[in-house]
């Protein structure tokens, strides 16, 4: 390609030529030559399948653009990549990949170098589509961009053409793409034009798939991660989504508050004005109801709008309104809302200027939105190439030079034996995010300096959280600002993993730590229990790996036994002669709603992970009753009553996925722990089956004043008195608030003092004359994130163990195992998962 400066006078001579250039397009098939209708009809979905074989027909019919394979979906899809821009772009895509490789990090730049790339490389845009399934816009508007980028003639797309890289993932969820396109055959079918997917659209995540951008559990969020943080590192990250349809039309940045410290400002002005810019264009050509300001933050992580912006990446969320799914809806001006605390009405405002007047609103609509936001940003992203990149210079050089505060030079990530899987899980995953990893010398531990470029990502995720007190009005009135979803995510915490700050001085270094990998660690336990040559293991659960040796040891139908010290004997095979009490697994359950669970989902995740085998339990199985006959223990994670209870109306279901378990459903769980199971509930799952016949044991929560307590997925601290191993050592009764004068050790654990704390997001704590607590909360309770009300916590409890008949309930306030991020808590889950017999 010439330097792009020449090729800037000469746009007005293509435009000229572009009629005669149009024969070009001759045998470049249209979306409907191969589905049979254009996408934004309404009552027509995309299947994968469908959306991919037209770019692949795009891909043999034009050297604009190419298709590739990276990785396989949780289903086992192939994950497609389509790479468009002019056909020398393509032709020297590595060389292009290469100097934005440099340019993320300016520590490799020479003068020359930076100066080469200023001139010559194309600005690089990575492109997200429909990560939720359900939110079918973007994933049915991809064949239209990549057909109108590679046949348009005029001086736009041209100058689009040249100067940006574009990286098309056609669909961010393959499987949930294909998924609520047939689903929406099958209701249509049906006659129940509003019912909705019964199940997941990502195998085990849902809706979550979009809360997994830092732990990288899922699949599809480990393949693409690496080709955005690894390969690609784009300028811009354009995330198209939608959002409710009873309010404003479509949401762009600039986010709403409260900012991350952690971000650079210069990076924040950057985003406000590329949205503006949207704002402004969608405007500009008739797009009424664009808002911006509200609801969407970017304070938190773990989103692919946030995780990028701590690479120097601009991630772009732009939210859609819906429609029901491939059919139009007609929405009644009347009932038009407002959208969050800066947008309180439906009216017209700085943030709004241009509200939508209701009507019909269809994937017509819908698709001419996610086109003129599209083109918004291609078109800046080519007028202003070069200041994106020498932006992105300066900002790999304002994080590495950024002043550390307090002297705070970097984290050491402490391996220690009983914890060390989480380390290197830790490990892998900030390597796997960009992050440098160094070892110490002379030690196995780890040094995390944020003297790099991908600081803030580092910072975010080893910090502790404090969200900043913002109020959505001056006082007396002003309120704080919600978090918009998780406020303490601190990775070691979460992880259970030790990890010091380092100030004054940084450790001696013996340079970058060995790559690790997330799949081949997920691997690990199941070959070190092939591969181990001993007759007999030493294992705890302290970790995920030692717990996966555990449940394929039990799997496999090998003798576990528990030691004196707490350990776990697991002997191979004809090694069955072991000492202590024989380590059984029960008969797994968990309670499997038609309503989508994610957190049942994460649940099936972990159980998937660790080789734990489980049945899922339906409402018409619950009803029948006997439950102890299949049984030993039941799992119902965080589910609120009325889904458990109800489940679906009749009215907008088919009728195989109508119905909850009923009183009748709930009195055969009673039965069960009263027949001598096991019934192990979380989060709202508690609240679900509280109360408890015949037993004083409550919610304290239930019924405060006011907004009570609030604690968005924050870090807390619990304590135990003595230990909290679910079979023996268990606590004396305590009535009401439980008094504790024990020292306080901010942990759980099976058979060693521990650090960290729980998880809290679903406002429960328990209470009551009939329940053991295992784990209470303290009087400060905070560890990271955000908690209002933590006096009504106060020493009440955390996880109680009640026990009924022959049986027992395992009652959890918190989710133990949080969208698969919280493994110091998980342990306590897979505990209840085998039973001890003396
Ligand atoms: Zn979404």
């Amino acid at each position: 390609m010439q330097p792009l400066r020449i090729f800037a006078p000469l746009l007005l001579i293509a435009a000229l030529l572009a009629a005669p250039l149009a024969s070009q397009n001759a045998g470049i098939p249209e979306p409907k030559d191969l589905f049979g209708f254009t996408p934004g009809e309404d009552g027509r979905l995309l299947s994968y399948e469908d959306s991919i074989r037209y770019f692949e027909a795009l891909a043999q019919a034009s050297p604009r653009i190419e298709i590739e394979t990276i990785g396989k979906t949780s289903f086992g899809r192939e994950i497609r990549l389509a790479w468009i821009g002019a056909e020398p772009l393509l032709r020297k895509k590595q060389r292009i990949l290469a100097m934005h490789r440099d340019i993320s990090d300016p520590r490799r730049l020479s003068k020359e170098r930076e100066q080469e790339i200023l001139e010559e490389c194309p600005n690089l845009l990575l492109m997200s589509m429909s990560m939720h399934s359900s939110e079918v816009g973007a994933g049915l508007y991809a064949p239209k961009l990549a057909h109108e980028l590679i046949t348009r003639e005029d001086p736009i797309a041209r100058s689009v053409r040249e100067r940006v890289l574009i990286a098309l993932l056609p669909c961010t969820n393959p499987d949930g793409m294909t998924m609520i396109a047939d689903w929406f055959e099958r209701r249509k079918k049906a006659g129940k034009a509003r019912a909705r997917l019964p199940w997941l659209y990502q195998k085990w995540a849902g809706h979550d798939n979009n809360r997994d951008w830092f732990m990288l559990n899922l699949p599809e969020t480990r393949v693409i991660t690496r080709q955005i943080y690894e390969r690609i590192r784009p300028t811009v990250l354009l995330d198209m989504h939608q959002m409710g349809g009873s309010g404003p039309r479509f949401f762009v940045p600039p986010y709403a508050d409260p900012i991350n410290p952690n971000i650079d400002p210069v990076l924040t002005q950057a985003l406000n004005l590329l949205g503006t810019r949207i704002a402004h264009d969608m405007t500009l050509h008739g797009c009424k109801g664009v808002v911006t300001s509200t609801v969407f933050d970017n304070w938190w992580n773990g989103g692919n709008r946030n995780v990028p912006f701590r690479h120097n990446i601009l991630g772009i969320l732009t939210e859609c309104a819906n429609a029901n799914l491939g059919d139009p809806v007609i929405v009644n001006p009347k009932k038009l809302r407002g959208r969050g605390n800066r947008l309180p009405e439906h009216i017209a405002m700085m943030n709004h200027p241009d509200p939508w007047t209701g009507g019909k609103w269809g994937l017509g609509e819908i698709l001419r939105y996610h086109r003129q936001a599209a083109w918004s940003v291609l078109r800046t992203m080519a007028r202003e190439r070069k200041e994106y990149l020498s932006r992105k210079i300066l900002l790999g050089r304002r994080a590495i030079a950024s002043p550390q505060q307090d002297g705070l030079l970097g984290y050491r990530i402490k391996t220690e034996a009983d914890q060390q899987a989480n380390a290197l899980r830790l490990v892998a995953n900030l390597q796997a995010l960009g992050v440098e990893v160094q070892r110490i010398k002379a030690s196995r531990d780890y040094f995390v300096s944020l003297a790099q470029p991908y600081r803030a990502m580092a910072k975010d995720l080893l910090e502790r959280q404090r969200y900043p007190r913002v109020l959505d009005a001056p006082k007396p009135h002003g309120r704080q600002i919600r978090p918009y979803d998780a406020s303490g995510w601190t990775l070691p915490l979460q992880l259970g993993v030790a990890v010091t700050e380092v100030r004054k001085q940084a450790p001696s270094l013996d340079g970058p730590a060995q790559r690790l990998d997330l799949d081949q660690l997920d691997a690990a336990a199941s070959k070190r229990w092939k591969l181990t040559r001993e007759a007999i293991v030493h294992s705890s659960l302290h970790d995920l790996d030692s717990g996966r040796m555990l449940f394929l040891a039990l799997a496999s139908g090998h003798a576990v036994r528990l030691a004196p010290d707490g350990r776990l004997l697991l002997a191979k095979a004809g090694k069955q002669r072991l000492p202590g009490p024989k380590v059984e697994l029960l008969r797994i359950g968990i309670y499997h709603s038609f309503i989508a669970n994610m957190d049942e989902g994460w649940t099936r995740y972990l159980l998937d992970k660790g080789g734990v085998p489980y049945s899922r339990v339906t409402a018409e199985r619950v009803a029948k009753g006997d439950l102890q006959e299949d049984f030993d223990v039941l799992l119902i994670p965080s589910i609120s009553r009325s889904s458990l209870l109800r489940g679906h109306g009749k009215s907008k279901q088919l009728p195989e996925f109508v119905g909850g378990i009923g009183s009748k459903g709930l009195q055969a769980l009673h039965q069960f722990v009263h027949a001598g199971g096991r019934l192990v509930a979380w989060g709202k799952g508690v609240d679900a089956v509280l109360p408890i016949p015949g037993k004083n044991v409550i919610n304290v929560l239930h019924g405060l004043p006011g907004r009570g307590v609030t604690v968005p997925g924050s870090i807390l601290r619990v304590f135990q008195e003595g230990c909290n191993d679910v079979d023996k050592g268990r606590l004396p009764k305590q009535a009401g608030r439980l008094r504790s004068t024990k020292r306080l050790t901010e942990g759980l654990c099976f058979d060693r003092p521990a650090r960290w704390g729980v998880l809290q997001r679903d406002r429960v704590a328990l209470g009551g004359s009939d329940l053991e607590s295992l784990l209470t909360y303290p009087e400060h309770a905070l560890l990271s994130g955000y908690l209002v009300g933590g006096k009504q916590i106060a020493m009440m409890s955390a996880y109680a163990r009640v026990a009924s008949g022959k049986g027992e309930y395992l009652l959890m306030g918190f989710r133990p195992q949080n969208r698969g991020q919280t493994l110091a808590t998980l342990p306590l889950l897979l505990r209840t998962l085998i039973r001890v017999s003396e």
